[in-house]
Order: structure tokens, then sequence, then C-alpha cells
């Protein structure tokens, strides 16, 4: 048994326990757990850990208060764990206040719902009704009075205060409380629907609503599309002055400096550009695949797959597309089972022979610049390379709905140059990308699955802070795409197909800064 033998891994927000960490993790920690004991063969586990990692994803904001973790009791190792923390059956809830002594058998949670929202409820149970000490870094969690917030920007330092005003039984409130922890200069209260001074002085008429309050007693309403935790969260997040804990707040003049070796290109946020996917190109064949200096077996019929999706799909200017096609019908004529990269170099540059066909030199980063060199910028143009394509696949009526998908896997798992990124999304695939039947599916597998990386690095070193890491795209950027079912944040299908076939349409690429 190993530990990779389990339901989880490291990558699914959530802390894999082993006996190296396990006492780090639980004994003296500054933030609760909750952890899943469970047995990779149990049935029941197997149904559950979708929950549970979802479950991780969605609160992976409040870690510094709670955070998740999970035990594979049947792995060998961890026995005697599971057995110290008295676990006999499968799978088994404990929460871990914070500051656990070293014999803390944990509190059960028993009969658990089978649910995130359920769960997520019963983890703000706890958290309400944690012993002292506190851990440092949740928020209050209790209802504010009208005499608290009267005084509350003498004793708080933040430029913003949120009221959420809602119902004795609603979790709104405490849920965005939490979202919010890792952000600075802002505070959020919840406010009963029952505290008639403010709900009089505010007017307040729909629960929930939410206010922000300032210093001079001036109050107004956040607008949203709709009254729902992950619009308040998102929206809030996004106040001026609002950052996120660690992370440098976003200097403006980053962006207008002469940051990179080049000047700031202006553009917009909501559009794609051609001068992105050209530089991808550029990069991918001139630059990335040059550090493979012999290519064979797998990775020859990775570049073959590659340019049999550019050629027939890539949406470019005529002398590029020229030019990709004129590269695939070279390599599908190769009959050699081994490919130099010098004589791929040569089809892409010598090209005196092929009317026509050319593609640029060098990169000139537009929607995918970055605030420094070390953001953005390729994997940016990778990704939206493959949207584009699983776009115009659909577009085209193409046959097979694996093939985009299947060129991206291979392309990224035989040559992108982050491994760790590579083995990541060999992951994704392996697990479902076999599933997609349709070609519409396809854009909506690519879709989610670059969401579940978005969500995987929100925070991470690597994120610009001129460009979040959000569930894409934004309320703003596609309105119709967000919904509300049961108090819960939901895509509509739908409308979001139909956002993205427009969003990475050929008609609407734009052709700024081409050479
Ligand atoms: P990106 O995530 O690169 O997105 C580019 C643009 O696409 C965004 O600006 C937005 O306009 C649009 N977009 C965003 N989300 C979606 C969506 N869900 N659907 C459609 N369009 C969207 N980095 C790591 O640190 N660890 C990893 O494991 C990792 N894995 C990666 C795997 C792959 C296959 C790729 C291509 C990249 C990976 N990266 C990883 C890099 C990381 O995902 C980002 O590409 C990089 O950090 C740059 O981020 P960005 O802000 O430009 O946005």
């Amino acid at each position: 048994f190993t530990t990779e033998a389990g339901l989880y891994t490291a990558s699914d927000q959530l802390v894999v326990l082993t006996p190296d960490n396990v006492d780090r993790i639980l004994v003296n920690s500054t933030a609760a757990l909750v952890v899943e004991f469970y047995a990779s063969w149990c049935g029941h586990c197997i149904a559950f850990s979708p929950v549970w990692k979802s479950l991780a994803s969605d609160i992976k904001e409040w870690k510094p208060a709670v955070d998740l973790a999970a035990i594979d009791c049947a792995n060998q190792d961890n026995g005697p764990i599971c057995s110290r923390f008295g676990v006999r059956g499968y799978p088994t809830l404990k929460f871990f206040h914070s500051y656990s002594k070293p014999d803390s058998k944990g509190e059960g949670f028993n009969g658990f719902p089978r649910n995130v929202r359920g769960l997520r409820h019963k983890i703000i149970d706890k958290m309400e009704t944690h012993e002292e000490p506190w851990p440092p870094a949740c928020p209050p969690l209790e209802t504010a009075s009208k005499a608290e917030l009267d005084n509350f920007f003498e004793t708080n330092n933040v430029g913003h205060l949120a009221l959420i005003f809602e119902t004795s039984n609603s979790y709104v409130g405490r849920e965005v409380t939490l979202d919010l922890l890792q952000y600075e200069n802002i505070a959020v209260r919840r406010v009963l629907s029952t505290e008639d001074g403010l709900v009089a002085k505010l007017n307040v008429t729909d629960f929930p609503s939410c206010y922000l309050y300032y210093p001079s007693g001036i109050f107004t309403r956040l607008h949203v599309q709709l009254e729902a935790r992950a619009f308040y969260t998102y929206a809030l997040q996004r106040l001026p002055g609002v950052v996120r804990a660690g992370k440098p707040p976003p200097v403006t003049s980053d962006l207008a400096k002469n940051t990179t070796e080049d000047q700031w290109r202006p553009f917009n946020r909501s559009r794609v550009y051609m001068a992105d996917l050209e530089s991808t190109l550029h990069y991918s064949l001139r630059v990335e695949l040059a550090a493979h200096p012999v290519i064979k077996g797998e990775a020859l019929s990775t570049l073959q797959r590659y340019f049999s999706v550019l050629a027939k799909y890539f949406p470019g200017r005529p002398v590029v597309n020229n030019l990709l096609k004129s590269v695939d019908t070279w390599l599908k004529g190769e009959k050699d089972t081994e490919l130099s990269y010098s004589s791929l170099r040569d089809a892409l540059d010598n090209t005196a022979e092929v009317p026509n066909a050319a593609l640029p030199e060098g990169v000139r980063w537009v929607g995918c610049q970055g605030s420094k060199p070390h953001f953005r910028r390729y994997p940016c143009g990778m990704w939206t390379l493959f949207h584009v394509l699983t776009v115009q696949a659909e577009e085209a009526a193409g046959k097979d709905p694996q093939e985009v998908l299947q060129a991206m896997r291979s392309y990224i798992h035989s040559f992108f140059g982050c491994q760790a990124c590579a083995t990541h999304f060999e992951n994704m695939a392996q697990e479902s990308m076999s599933h997609v039947g349709t070609l519409s599916s396809a854009v909506l597998w690519l879709w989610s699955h670059h969401n579940h990386v978005n969500n995987r690095l929100a925070g991470a070193l690597s994120e610009d802070p001129h460009f979040p890491k959000i569930q894409w795209p934004s309320p703003e950027l596609c309105p119709n795409c967000h919904g509300v079912k049961n108090g819960e944040h939901t895509w509509k299908q739908e409308e979001l197909l139909t956002f993205l076939r427009s969003h990475f349409s050929s008609e609407r690429l734009l052709s700024d800064y081409l050479e």
C-alpha cells in the first residue's frame, strides 16, 4: 500500500494525513480540522469522496480557520493512527479543535450529511461553538448588534464593513465572513432581520441582502445579480483596497511600466487576441519543442496529433494556416520512426517552396500579458489556444469529440515544460476525459477542468495579483452563466456553452498588435 493508492491527493485542497505528518497537523494546530477516516476499499467511502473533494474546494478560503484532512485506514502504515483515534467504521468524520492536545480523540460528527451544503453548515455550527482558545484566524461568527456596529470603526482598522442581513436560520453571513477571512481591509458581519434598529436605519427589506457601511455612517447596498453567497463573496473580494493577505496589493503602475522587454499593450479583458495565439504557437514550436532534439515514439505521434488539430481548427490568418497545413502534410508523409527537431524547425522556417506560409517569429503577449515578466504569458496562451480549438472543432462539426482534448492531453504530457502541471492535468484527464462523448461536452470539459486548476491555484505565488484566479467567467463577464439553486451557486450549462462558443469564436478574435 502507498498513500497514492488512497482516494485523495494533495491537489484536492485537503491534507492527506500520514504517520509522518499526523502530529504536526492535528496537535496544537492554530486551525481547527475536520478529518475523514476512510478505507479506500469501502464503497461508501468511494461514493463519498467526490463530496469531500467538492467541500474542500468549496471552503478552501477557510483554511486558516478550519481545514479538511483525510486518512486512508486501509493503508497498513496508517493503521495505528486510525486505532489511536478509536475509528472502527468508515467513513468517520471527526472535528479537532484548534490547539488540540496530543491525547485528543476529536469529536464525532455523527449522522453527518452527505452533501456539501449540509456539511458546510455543520462545520459552521462546530466553529461557532468552538471552545477557547478560539482559532486566531477565525473572524467572529456571531450576529452583530447596532450598539456594536456604532463603535465598530473605533476598534477595527478596516476600510470596509460589509453587513449581511439575514434570517436566523440562514448561513450566508457566516459563509461569506469565512470566505473573506484571508482578505485584508474588510470585515464581514451578519445582522439578523430581528435587529430592528439597524434594519430600520438602513431600510432593509430583503433577507439576505448585503450593505457596505463606512466610518462616516454612510451605507450603500451591495449590488449583485443574485442575493447569494457566491455573488457577495465575488463582489466583496474585489472592492477597492481589499487584498488577499500576504499578497502585495496590485500596483496599477506595474501595468503601465516597462516591466517586461516590451511596452505594456492596453487590451480588453473580455476578449481573445490572435497575437496571444500566434505567440503561443511560436513559443510552443520554436522554444518548447526545441528542448527535444530527437522526437520519436509516443512523442512523435503526439506531435502529429498536435499539428493535425492545428491544421484543421486553428482559426488563423491565411499565412499561418498555410504554414500549419504544410507542416501537417509533411509530418503525415514522414515515414521515419524518429524526427530531429532541426528538421521540424526547417519545415517551420524554410518555407520558400510553400507559397504564402509563415509563422511570425517572437512573442507579443496581449490578453496574456502579466504585470511581471514571470506571470501569465505562455501557460495562459496554452489554455486559450485549446479553448479556441475545442470551440472551433464544434463549430466545424468535427467527427471525434475526443480529438482536440486528446491532442492537448498528449502535448501537455509529452512536451509541456511545467512537469507538475503536466502531472496534475494527466490525473484529471485519466479521471474523466474518456467520458466526453460530444463536441459540446469537450468544450465544457476543458472549461470546467481549467476552473479546477484555477481553484487549486487561487492565492498561490504564481497568481498575478492583477489577474486573480477566479471561477471563470465572472458574473460581470457572463451574467447569464450564473444561477442559484437551493441557495447554492450553479452554472447554467446552456448559457455557458453559448457564452464559450461566442467568446472563443473565430469572428470575435481581435487582431490588434499583429505584425
Ligand atoms: P490562466 O489560468 O492561464 O487562463 C488564461 C485565460 O483563460 C484567463 O485570463 C481567462 O481569460 C481564461 N480562463 C480562465 N479560466 C477559464 C476557464 N475555466 N475556461 C475558459 N477560459 C478560462 N500552474 C501551476 O502553478 N500549477 C499547475 O498545476 C498548473 N497546471 C497547468 C495545466 C495546464 C494544462 C496549463 C496550460 C497550465 C497550468 N498551470 C499550472 C498554469 C496556470 O494554470 C496558469 O496558466 C498560469 O498561472 C497563468 O494564469 P493566468 O492568470 O494567465 O490565467
